[in-house]
Formats: structure tokens, C-alpha cells, sequence
């Protein structure tokens, strides 16, 4: 079930699950790996079939929320993702390389591919120009009037620098929070290292894998292991 509330006291309050999609080499592992572990690596970090990475983002003093975020690991090479990972997904977020025109323009690939494959009505959708580091062939205003068009919130990141990547995740948090639990005081998510685990990987799930992970409370954070 997609925006879980979990009422059981050795888990976070509510699950949510992320997909990353868009062109090969655009950086989603890279934005995931700076997210969870505060890392970022030089060369393609391409692993085979696709993985899960959690996150427990605090809202709030007293609650949590889990981020399980799906990544495709190579398999948007030939745009072959497979079409469970959208199964159940609160959000999609689609990254382009603002250094790669063909990345920005099969954006709407990748939305369509959401539309299509996605059952959740209300899921939300984020356009993210990442590489801003780097030398801008799409301008920001170009990508941010693209997804404001569309009705999407808009960042633009370097995983490289560490740039919006944090500020990106509130985000997610925040719009599914707001879509899902409104009675929620979503602007208090707080994405820091203090609160940031070590990163949890494991095999595809295409319903997040939330549900089959062991939990503790950790300084009243839940965290896997
Ligand atoms: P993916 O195929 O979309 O998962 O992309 P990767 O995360 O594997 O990144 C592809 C390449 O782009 C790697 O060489 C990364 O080091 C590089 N990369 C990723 N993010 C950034 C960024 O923000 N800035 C720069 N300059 N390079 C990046
Ligand atoms: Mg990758």
C-alpha cells in the first residue's frame, strides 16, 4: 500500500517509497549514494539489476518517516525498467544531466513511462536537473519552466558538490506527506546527518520492501538492521 502509516511502536510512522528514474549517466545512483551516505563517486557507479536504499528522515521531534528509494541500476540503458518498480510508488523523481540536452528532452520518456505503469493516482512527481557543477547546456530556467508547466516541483542539484540533494528528499517527503497524511505538519521534516543511517540495500521489491524490514528505535528514530 502506497503512503503507509505504520502504527506499530518499533516502526517509523509512515513509509514512503521513491523511485529514481531517467537517462543512463544523468546521476540518479550518485544523488542516492550522496543522500544515504554522504559519498560520491568519480566514475559510473553501475551495478546490475535494481536496488532499494532507506533513509529515516525525521518530522518533527516525535515522528519519522522512511524513505525507500528504488534505483535501476543500469537498466534505463535500453529503457527496460521494469514496470513493477512504479508499483506503488508515493513518488517518481526524473533526472536529467543539465549538461545533456538528450537526457533533458526524454524527460517526458520517462513521465510517460510513470503515467503508464504507475497505479497510484496521486503519485508525486519531481523533475531534477542534476550536474549543476558542471557546464550547463539546458539552463535552469529552461528545466524549472519545463516542470513548472507541468505542474512539477523543480530542483536543481550536484551530487558531486552536495548541492539541493538534502533540500531534494525534504521535498519528497513534504509533497507525499501533504498528499497522503495532511494532517500532518509536513514543513517540519528535517533531513540531517544526524539523523542519517547507514544506508540499507537490497534486491528489487517492487512494493518497497518496507514492510519485510527489521526495525529499531534509534534516538526515537526508527533505523534498519
Ligand atoms: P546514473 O547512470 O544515472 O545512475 O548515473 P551515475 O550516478 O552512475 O553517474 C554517472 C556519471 O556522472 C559518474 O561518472 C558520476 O560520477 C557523474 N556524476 C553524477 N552526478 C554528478 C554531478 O552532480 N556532477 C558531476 N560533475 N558529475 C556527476
Ligand atoms: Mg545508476
Amino acid at each position: 500500500m502506497s503512503g503507509n502509516s505504520n502504527n506499530n511502536n518499533n516502526e517509523c510512522d509512515f513509509t514512503f517509497k521513491v523511485v529514481i528514474v531517467g537517462d543512463q549517466t544523468v546521476g540518479k545512483t550518485s544523488l542516492l549514494l550522496r543522500f544515504i551516505d554522504n559519498v560520491f563517486i568519480a566514475e559510473n557507479v553501475t551495478t546490475n539489476g535494481a536496488n532499494m536504499k532507506s533513509r529515516v528522515v525525521a518530522v518533527g521531534k516525535k515522528k519519522s518517516v522512511q524513505l525507500n528509494i528504488m534505483d535501476t541500476c543500469g537498466q534505463e540503458l535500453f529503457r527496460t525498467v521494469s514496470r513493477s518498480i512504479y508499483h506503488n510508488a508515493d513518488a517518481v523523481i526524473v533526472v536529467y544531466d543539465q549538461g545533456n540536452e538528450k537526457s533533458f528532452n526524454n524527460v517526458q520518456f520517462w513521465l510517460r513511462e510513470v503515467d503508464h505503469y504507475s497505479n497510484n493516482p496521486r503519485c508525486h512527481k519531481i523533475i531534477v536537473g542534476n550536474k549543476t557543477d558542471s557546464k550547463l547546456v539546458v539552463t535552469t530556467d529552461t528545466g524549472r519552466a519545463y516542470a513548472t508547466g507541468l505542474g512539477f516541483q523543480f530542483f536543481d542539484t550536484s551530487a558531486k558538490e552536495n548541492s539541493n540533494v538534502d533540500t531534494l528528499f525534504t521535498a519528497v517527503a513534504q509533497g507525499v506527506g501533504q498528499k497522503v497524511h495532511p494532517t500532518e505538519d509536513w514543513n517540519k521534516v528535517r533531513v540531517s546527518r544526524a539523523d542519517s543511517r547507514e544506508g540499507s540495500s537490497s534486491g528489487l521489491n517492487s512494493s518497497g520492501g518496507a514492510q519485510s524490514a527489521n526495525r529499531k528505535k534509534t534516538s526515537g528514530l526508527c533505523a534498519l538492521v
